[in-house]
């Protein structure tokens, strides 16, 4: 799924395009891609279905 990340290398948000969902073995999901930019993995963890949480 295509997601926008904070690439900690550029220190920017990036578009990442074709990243990939994962869980966590605490049930959290996030979704993995590469800064378009740089090739840094860029993370984000995605809303839980179950509890809202603040996203920054
Ligand atoms: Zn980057």
């Amino acid at each position: 799924m295509d997601f926008e990340g904070y690439c900690v290398k550029c220190r920017e948000k990036r578009e990442v395009t074709e990243g990939e969902v994962k869980e966590t073995p605490n049930g959290r999901r996030m979704v993995q891609g590469e800064c378009p930019v740089c090739s840094t993995k860029v993370t984000r963890f995605l809303p839980s279905e179950k509890k809202k949480e603040q996203e920054s």
